[in-house]
């Protein structure tokens, strides 16, 4: 009887376990950095790259993520 009871007790903890891995590998990790980062990040107008908002350089409503960037960005708009 005892024995049962421990083989039943040692069950429960291998599923307790397995479940506690599954949901820690599935889902939760990529989307809260994800949100979490996207509010200060900023997409320089010419490379595409995502910087931090105090990082990035800024013309009008734009963002860059270096002064060559935003050079080579203008240039462009005027020819
Ligand atoms: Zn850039």
């Amino acid at each position: 009887m005892f024995i049962k009871a421990l083989v039943f007790f040692a069950l429960i903890m291998i599923v307790v376990t397995l479940v506690k891995r599954g949901k820690k590998g599935g889902s939760s990790l990529p989307t809260t950095i994800d949100t979490s980062s996207e509010n200060n990040m900023k997409r320089c107008a010419e490379c595409g790259v995502h910087l931090p908002e105090q990082e990035a350089l800024t013309y009008q409503t734009l963002s860059f993520c270096c002064n060559d960037h935003k050079k080579l960005y203008l240039k462009d708009k005027k020819v």
